[in-house]
């Protein structure tokens, strides 16, 4: 298997061209390559909509080995397969507000990695975040909001705290907070993807996604060389 590496201008070039028309990256750091590739096709309007089309549909319909999972916000704006310029087959999405995560969450992904071999999950989380500014919100009014939102708002409150001890009080440098968070709490909470990791099958990229300009940049990653692969942002 092979080892996740930092990622060459020429190398990148040749792994996009290789699975625009192939298949699928086998090992993370070439799946990171892939989105990251597909992101900066997004934010340059240079689309290229891969594996949307009919015959890929019937091509896929049998069985799926999506390259990379993808747990993010819910928000609107976020769709994983549009901001990654990706079609059918390519991405195992989760999503919930604030990028929460639970046992159903965990138990996807679980299956994404350790059934479908996947190897790279990712955290998608972004600027303005609402589920952050609402856990925000009911952490200084010292309130906390009625029916199941309240869940959403509990699963943030650590962040909050972990940020306050870092002396960050801006939303976004929160989410960038949040993001690293959940990337830690994942592997903190399952065993088998903590174990995918550490065979060096699997790898765990945080990456925060700004609305406007549509770019992802790397806020945390397992192991840690992944993140100086990633574009600086804007
Ligand atoms: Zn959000």
């Amino acid at each position: 298997m092979s080892r996740p590496g930092p990622i060459g201008g020429q190398r990148e070039a040749e792994t996009e061209r290789e699975f625009l028309t192939a298949d699928v990256p086998g090992a993370p750091h070439l799946a990171l390559a892939e989105l990251i590739a597909g992101n900066r096709r997004f934010v340059t309007d240079a689309l290229r909509h891969p594996n949307q089309n009919a015959s890929h549909r019937a091509a896929v319909a049998a069985e799926q080995h999506p390259f990379a999972v993808i747990v993010g916000c819910s928000d609107s704006r976020l769709a994983a397969e549009i901001i990654f310029d990706r079609g059918l087959g390519d991405l195992f999405v989760v999503r919930t507000a604030g990028h929460t995560v639970g046992p159903e969450v965990l138990g996807s992904v679980e299956y994404a990695v350790t059934v479908l071999r996947t190897p790279l999950v990712v955290v998608l989380g972004h600027d303005s975040c609402g589920a952050v500014q609402a856990a925000r919100a009911a952490a200084e009014t010292g309130t906390s909001p009625s029916g199941h939102l309240r869940a959403v708002v509990d699963a943030v409150v650590p962040s909050l705290r972990r940020a306050r001890d870092a002396g960050v009080d801006d939303l976004d440098g929160i989410v960038d907070i949040h993001i690293a968070q959940t990337v830690a709490a994942m592997l903190e909470s399952s065993e088998a993807l903590a174990t995918e990791v550490a065979a060096g099958r699997c790898a765990v990229v945080g990456m925060s996604y700004r609305l406007a300009a549509g770019e992802v940049r790397a806020v945390a990653a397992k192991p840690a060389e992944l993140v100086g692969t990633l574009a600086p942002a804007a």
